[in-house]
């Protein structure tokens, strides 16, 4: 019997082929494997029995890189006997073009292997195989092959060839396969003006630097780094005045999980994820130190958590070979909040006269990828920043949605496009409103649609007309005449995570974030939905409160306690009026009173702006969301008391909640204890409200989603008070909370609602 196999999932540029081949050969099977549209395709003359035990080897055996979504097994209409061997063919009809990346993949064990052993391969620090490399940082264009590649300039030398063009070796079609005779190099320039290329003296060198206590930047896979040894504190702090960043955290690379793991807690998952091929940042929480080498209090000031990562690059293995320090900060060469530095001009440029080194290579990247990062909440990975090892990795949507291009959100932003029945979603983008994060979001916009072969048929953008991303979809849509679907914020966010967990059924959605513009024009945030992929029904939200000064409100969060309690008719209580001034606090109830911009909010983001100012941990902040973080931060962990809230009817109100405050702070109870009350609240105000909910519509899925539940202590809050409560809880995990995942949500509701047919 002739089968027809098709396997759909992250199947190409991964080893996949060569793998089924040997396969296929071992198993005696003849017929032939290509690559096709999203997938590969097997026909195969098959007895029943090897057909189980094929496809069951399949799935178990296949590369550690590859993932399978989908398997679909016909049976063709063929005469047997019409293959003489099993082979590997093309397949060039342009239906079937193939229109998958694989995301760059961390050094394999066997390749590290391969720089001790090979001799073309000694110490060799970009070696690569058909298992790992980079892949999506070095690709110009499709068909994934080398020429198309930034590798196209590195001939082969005749080793390698033979590698490449052989089935039975490791290498066989590893497009940036490379070895010290023909491979990429690194190399910095002295201050002679000469280029020092030798790999040893280049090492030395960066060890010496880092024993001393210097920054240096280097080249990367997806752009440069910073660098400089995490246990130094004069080089940490170094490092921040380079960045010009406050406290923000730095990330941390480990020589590895054994000296990671007395420097944090570590479950299975974390554990399981740092150590993927996808080398994410792993948000820790730090243990309490007593080593011998302490991490630099400057890496994480005010944090409990660490931001964690394994090397990925065989130039960090050798660092750590070298260098008694555990750890490196390693964070993106960026200044600015610009994007992450990718060219040798720039990094010279920008960073040739802050840092001791710029060490460069000579492979281009051509698409810039951040690190990714990811925290483990209960045991779901939640991902945070989906870039590095992830983009641009489809999701399965299940629903055609070729033609549909969406647009995101502002901070944090990515887009998405559709294509067949897959979404992909482009790199961590930033924060548009930088010119040249812009820049950079156009420029990949461009890159996505002819590296996908995709012609946009449907736009999509959110509902907020200042956003820089809607305003770049209106121009579009008008310039090119095609169709703007424009979705709700919150909306979005739901059905991302309905998406990731393919809900097609109704869902009672909790979206809890920053802000996003409203149907009725309020900034909202603290949102109850009843919803489909198509549309919501608003259940419950918080009582509106005025946002004095708008967006300055989120900066500023003095601002919203001010408004939090004169909203409420309570009394600014001394302490706060003495830190804040009473000229300012009375400017801006003006403000309120005389509704100059001060536009009404539900948000809970904006809750967590003012609660945390009226307990005195941040009045002022340096970036987004930063009050919310220093709230989780501060709680104590083993407070289990609460806040009373008072709802009517879909209204939910916080006067109690900031009533019972003002009397704690009165009564002198500490920042650690309020803030755990505070969370303690929320995490119960969700889940009372939904099981309310859920009685009334008798839906028994809720999704929860929005930048709150970048929250780890809420959302493990909420997945506990859940766990027994009879109702399915869904969490984004693959497709990030925050509005890194807005642009697949607005791309699935528009596919929802372009083809009716295809929903239920
Ligand atoms: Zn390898
Ligand atoms: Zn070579």
């Amino acid at each position: 019997m002739i089968h027809e196999t098709s396997i759909q999932g992250l199947v190409q540029g991964v080893g996949f082929r060569p793998f089924i081949y040997l396969l296929a050969e071992e198993m005696g099977i003849k017929g032939s494997v290509a690559n096709r549209n999203n997938g590969v395709i097997i026909c195969a003359e098959l007895s029943e029995e090897q057909q189980e035990q094929f496809i069951h080897r399949i799935r178990t055996e296949h590369p550690p890189t590859a993932s399978i979504h989908r398997i679909e097994i016909k049976e063709l209409q063929k005469t047997e006997n019409v293959f003489t061997d099993f082979s590997i063919i093309q397949s060039y009809s342009e239906s079937d073009e193939v229109t998958q990346v694989a995301p760059d993949i961390a050094v394999c064990d066997n390749c590290l292997n391969d720089r001790k052993t090979q001799p073309h391969r000694i110490q060799y620090p970009f070696v690569n195989c058909t298992h790992c490399g980079p892949r999506f940082s070095i690709i110009r264009d499709l068909p994934y092959d080398r020429k198309q590649t930034t590798m196209s300039d590195f001939e082969m030398c005749s080793t390698c060839r033979s590698e490449y063009t052989n089935i039975r070796d490791r290498r066989f079609h590893a497009q940036p396969v490379a070895c010290n005779q023909c491979g990429p190099k690194y190399y910095y320039t002295k201050p002679s003006g000469e280029e020092e290329n030798d790999y040893r003296k280049i090492l030395d060198l960066c060890v010496r630097f880092l024993n001393d206590g210097k920054v240096i930047a280097i080249k990367g896979i997806g752009g440069y780094h910073l660098v400089c040894d995490a246990t130094n504190e004069s080089a940490v702090n170094q490092l921040r005045k380079i960045k010009i960043r406050d406290t923000k955290p730095f990330a941390l690379m480990f020589k590895n999980v054994k000296s990671l793991s007395s420097y944090v807690f570590l479950n299975k998952e974390e554990e399981t994820n740092l150590k993927s091929w996808r080398r994410p940042i792993v948000l820790l929480k730090q243990r309490p130190t007593e080593n011998h080498f302490p991490i630099a209090s400057g890496v994480n000031p005010g944090m409990r958590t660490l931001g964690c990562m394994l090397p990925y690059m065989p130039i960090h293995y050798d660092w750590f070979q070298q260098i008694e320090s555990p750890a490196f900060v390693m964070t993106s060469g960026n200044l600015n909040d610009q994007p992450i530095i990718v060219t040798p001009e720039e990094a010279e440029q920008q960073l040739g006269n802050q840092v001791a080194l710029v060490l460069h290579h000579n492979r281009p990247i051509h698409n810039r990828v951040d690190d990714s990062v990811l925290q483990v909440c209960g045991n779901v990975a939640c991902l945070i920043r989906r870039s590095r090892g992830y983009a641009p990795e489809p999701f399965f949507a299940d629903i055609q949605t070729e033609g549909i291009l969406a647009f995101g959100a502002e901070k944090t932003n990515t887009f998405a496009l559709g294509k067949g029945d897959t979404i992909i979603q482009s790199q961590h983008i930033g924060d548009l409103k930088n010119e040249e994060t812009f820049s950079f979001y156009t420029e990949s916009m461009n890159r996505f649609q002819r590296l996908f072969r995709f012609t946009p048929r449907l736009l999509a953008c959110d509902l907020h007309p200042d956003y820089l991303s809607s305003i770049h979809a209106e121009t579009m849509a008008s310039e090119k005449q095609i169709p703007l679907i424009k979705v709700q914020h919150h909306h979005a966010h739901a059905v991302a995570c309905m998406l990731e967990h393919h809900l097609n059924q109704p869902v009672i959605a909790v979206v809890w974030d920053g802000t996003g513009l409203g149907d009725d024009g309020a900034a909202w945030g603290g949102e109850f939905f009843l919803c489909d992929r198509k549309g919501y029904t608003r259940l419950a939200y918080p009582e509106y409160v005025p946002m004095p000064g708008g967006d300055k409100a989120a900066l500023e969060p003095w601002r919203m306690t001010v408004a939090y309690l004169h909203h409420y008719q309570l009394p600014i209580p001394e302490i706060f009026l003495k830190r804040i001034g009473k000229e300012k606090i009375e400017k801006v109830i003006d403000l309120m009173n005389k509704k100059i911009n001060s536009p009404l909010t539900s948000s809970i983001g904006r809750l967590f702006d003012g609660f945390a100012s009226l307990i005195g941990i941040c009045d002022t902040a340096t970036r987004q969301a930063e009050a919310a973080v220093v709230l989780e931060q501060c709680a104590d962990e083993s407070c289990l008391l609460g806040y009373p809230i008072e709802t009517s009817g879909n209204l939910i109100s916080f006067r109690l909640l900031f009533q019972n405050a003002l009397n704690d702070l009165e009564a002198n109870v500490s920042a650690a204890i309020m803030a755990a009350k505070f969370h303690n609240t929320l995490a119960n105000l969700i889940v009372e409200k939904v099981k309310q909910l859920s009685l009334e519509t008798g839906i028994k899925q809720v999704v929860v989603s929005g930048g709150c539940f970048q929250n780890k202590r809420l959302t493990e809050q909420v997945q506990q008070l859940f766990s027994d409560s009879g109702i399915s809880l869904y969490l984004p995990s693959q497709i990030p909370c925050n509005d890194g995942g807005v642009a697949v949500g607005q791309l699935a509701v528009a596919a929802a609602r372009m083809h009716p047919a295809c929903q239920n």
